[in-house]
């Protein structure tokens, strides 16, 4: 199974640059996503990657071999697409078959009957009936086999999307927004199955996604990119709890991180003109103080910040409260406007507060953040964090 690395990789459209010089290297097994925006050139890599379009600049090595000009097929890949792309007609069996069936083909199996007869001879071959039971065993798919596509459930197609990806044991699959087509239910359960086949398959993934909830449990690495440029290469976690950039802070966690304006003197932060708090190691000047939601204590009395209740989300084992520092009364704005200057708390259960309300606001500053107000580069990042 091949290491992937990409050396100074550039990839522009005529005079457009989609993708700004990037360099990294992708250990063996890894599940790595591809994280960003709608545009952001995550398929753009992904394709790279596949060979289906041409790199502009850099290198791309398998195994410190230079893949670049390598046909798709010589480089042992599997695509798994956001469409499920089975054919219609054929059933799972057949669809999943294809691939084996394809890698046999010689060009007289083009001509009409005498092809039908070879696939025909093929599907019955013991080592290729074998591999596509074991693999519709793996994927659950085994009661299908004889359907076609259209009688079955999003998830049940996705499943045989994937199962034809891998009954060519390829040594990389490359996953484009595969689970965008499914409620989210399904999409849940397809998360868990596709890590767990990630570690039975022992191959490298590189997996495309704006959902940062897909890249948080599922990657052991996220690339973070946004308009082609990488903000952010690193662990779930590291990326979690040391965003390299506000955009990072905003783009990870749900709720995002709070980026609270402050005013930095002599070490100390002042929040809101009032609360002080220690910032050591912070230049003096503007400065964003980046705290996570469920590092933040919201209670109607005691003591703290004073502030309004603008949002109260229930989710049952805990609660989202939207607030605002200060105790003007809340706008009655639609769209940005009324999401401008919230700031929010994740409380455990039900945290007996209403929209309006006012209550009392404890910041825990432990893994807080430090963020440049002008750059949005995170201030003290560690030298390892790469920042775009
Ligand atoms: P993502 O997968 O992150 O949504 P893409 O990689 O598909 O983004 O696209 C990145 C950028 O490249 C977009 O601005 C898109 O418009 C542009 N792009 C993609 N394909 C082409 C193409 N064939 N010609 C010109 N521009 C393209």
């Amino acid at each position: 199974m091949p290491a992937i690395t990409f050396r100074g990789i550039r990839k522009s459209y005529g005079d457009t640059p989609v993708i700004h010089e990037f360099s990294t290297e992708i250990p063996d097994r890894e599940f790595l996503v591809l994280l960003g925006p709608s545009g952001c050139g995550k398929s753009t890599m992904l394709r790279m990657i596949a060979g289906l379009i041409d790199i502009t600049g850099g290198d791309l090595l398998f195994d410190g071999q230079r893949v670049n000009d390598l046909e798709p097929k010589q480089r042992n890949i599997a695509f798994v697409f956001q469409s499920y792309a089975l054919y219609p007609h054929k059933t799972v069996r057949a669809n999943i078959a294809f691939p084996l069936l394809m890698s046999r083909f010689r060009w007289w199996q083009h001509i009409p009957i005498v092809g039908m007869i070879a696939r025909w001879r093929a599907m019955r071959d013991p080592a290729i009936a074998t591999r596509i039971e074991h693999i519709a065993e793996t994927m659950e798919l085994t009661p299908y086999l004889d359907r076609r596509p259209r009688t079955l459930s999003g998830g049940q197609r996705q499943r045989v999307a994937l199962a034809r990806a891998l009954v060519r044991e390829p040594s990389v699959y490359l996953l484009d927004e595969p689970l965008s087509n499914l409620d989210a239910k399904l999409r849940a359960q397809m998360r868990t199955e596709i890590t767990a086949l990630h570690r039975r398959v022992g191959a490298s993934f590189i997996y495309v996604t704006h959902d940062q909830v897909e890249a948080m449990t599922m990657g052991t690495r996220i690339i973070l990119l946004n308009d082609g440029v990488v903000q952010q290469s690193g662990t779930p976690q590291e990326i979690y709890d040391e965003p390299a950039n506000t955009f990072v802070a905003r783009f990870i966690g749900s709720p995002a991180m709070n980026l609270l304006p402050v005013t930095v003197q002599d070490g100390q932060a002042t929040i809101n003109g009032g609360t002080t708090v220690p910032a050591t190691g912070v230049p003096d000047g503007s400065a964003l103080l980046g705290v996570r939601a469920e590092k933040v204590r919201v209670a109607a009395t005691g003591p703290g910040m004073p502030a309004r209740v603008a949002v109260v989300e229930r989710l049952g084992a805990e609660t989202v409260v939207g607030f605002r520092l200060g105790l003007a009364p809340n706008s009655e704005e639609f769209g940005a406007a009324a999401v401008r200057d919230l700031h929010y708390a994740k409380l455990p259960g039900d945290a007996g507060l209403a929209v309006d309300d006012e209550c009392r606001v404890l910041l825990d500053l432990s893994g807080a953040c430090w963020f440049d107000s002008h750059s949005g580069a995170r201030i003290g990042a560690r030298k390892d964090v790469r920042v775009a």
